[in-house]
């Protein structure tokens, strides 16, 4: 048996050990037998143990075959859209994250792939696709005005015309939501938001049952080299712990927030996944496990909008979403800054329109935030 020293370095590659979470694996390389590379891992951007934990933990989230861990959900965009080729084209829904809108506008034209974007995807029919379609890219709900696309039909659209669906589902997450199961060829989410969950950790993943596309994906990992490191990967493999329980926390909330909000008289409108139409109620109902966490909303014209967000004091003024912490933004400035002004008016994001990231502080005191800057607006 090898000595007490060389025991405890290698115990821990053996989850058996009976360790109740898994070990941080650091190193850059591996050692090999032989040239010809035969160890499981060899260099840490094409894999490693840890990495490769937090990639079973998530496929196994998702029911996926297979998932990537990228450092960023951009990283995660980038590896899916790097896949095509000059020619190739790409229907986008409209609005999407502005990161997705930037692909669209400033690196696929680069490549020589076009983009058409369309602001309601439940109305896509054939004439809209041609051989080019390779990818239709979708975010449902939608980011930030939270319209609801039936991921089933345009699998099925997408898929007589040979192309692939890919969902981002950064904001249900696969404990709300599972795109793979409904048909989407490709999931990618930034586990910046709720898988990460606590505001210190940014993150991507990309989850398919295709192994060919998964192929192409490591391949991205090695080519592009955006990875989700180590140590970034053990701490999400500890956030995703507790994912369900803070969205159960945080969609309670933003229940009890939006009942608030709309007893309001300074509220024009509360929008939240399926409050668009009938339709899309319907269709949030019947592919989706809850609302999430994330609401939008507009005062009534007149209200002095920088004046309620001056006042909040729980809330914090910032983008991003899906932290434990509540958060407030302006998507048509902040998150949404991107855009062109046609493209603005076409995804029907008004200046005023406020995104609201619940987390899971006691509900009574976010309401009396609200109220009070309410009182101010
Ligand atoms: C934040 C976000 C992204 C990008 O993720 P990063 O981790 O910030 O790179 C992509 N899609 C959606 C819907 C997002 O909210």
């Amino acid at each position: 048996m090898a000595g007490f020293t060389t025991r405890t370095i290698h115990a821990l590659h053996d989850v058996a050990l009976g360790a109740v979470v898994p070990p941080i694996h650091t190193a850059s390389t591996f050692l090999q037998p032989t040239e010809g590379g035969e160890g499981p891992f060899e260099y840490q951007r094409g894999s490693n143990p840890t990495r490769t934990d937090a990639e079973t933990t998530l496929a196994a989230l998702e029911g996926a075959r297979h998932s990537f861990a990228f450092a960023t959900g951009m990283a995660a965009t980038g590896a899916v859209l790097g896949t095509l080729h000059a020619g190739d084209s790409v229907i986008m829904g409209l609005p999407v994250y502005g990161g997705n809108y930037r692909w669209a506008t400033i690196e696929l034209p680069k490549r020589g792939i076009t983009t058409h974007f369309h602001d309601d995807l439940n109305r896509l029919s054939d004439e809209d696709f041609d051989e080019s379609t390779r990818i239709v890219f979708l975010e449902t709900p939608s980011n930030p005005t939270l319209r609801v696309t039936d991921i089933r039909r345009v699998v099925e659209l997408a898929h007589r015309h040979g192309a692939m669906v890919v969902v981002d589902n950064t904001f249900l997450t696969p404990y709300l939501q599972r795109p793979l199961e409904l048909g989407a060829d490709v999931t990618v989410q930034s586990a910046t938001k709720y898988l990460g969950g606590h505001g210190d950790l940014l993150g991507g993943v990309v989850s398919t049952n295709d192994d060919e596309m998964a192929q192409q994906l490591h391949l991205a990992q090695m080519v592009s080299g955006g990875v989700l490191s180590p140590i970034d990967s053990y701490r999400l493999i500890q956030s995703v712990k507790t994912l369900g329980i803070r969205l159960d926390r945080q969609q309670e909330n933003a229940h009890r927030i939006v009942e608030f909000l709309r007893g309001r008289d300074e509220v024009a409108r509360v929008l939240v996944p399926g409050s668009f139409d009938e339709e899309e109620a319907r269709i949030q109902e019947a592919q989706a496990d809850g609302l999430g966490g994330l609401f939008s909303f507009e005062l009534l014209p007149g209200k002095d909008v920088r004046a309620f967000l001056g006042r909040l004091e729980i809330f914090g003024f910032a983008v991003s979403l899906g932290g434990i912490e509540s958060l407030i933004c302006l998507p048509a400035s902040m998150t949404h800054g991107a855009y062109s002004p046609e493209d603005r008016e076409l995804a029907h994001l008004s200046e005023n329109l406020l995104r609201v990231a619940v987390g899971i502080e006691d509900v009574e005191d976010l309401i009396a935030d609200l109220a009070q800057a309410l009182d101010a607006a």
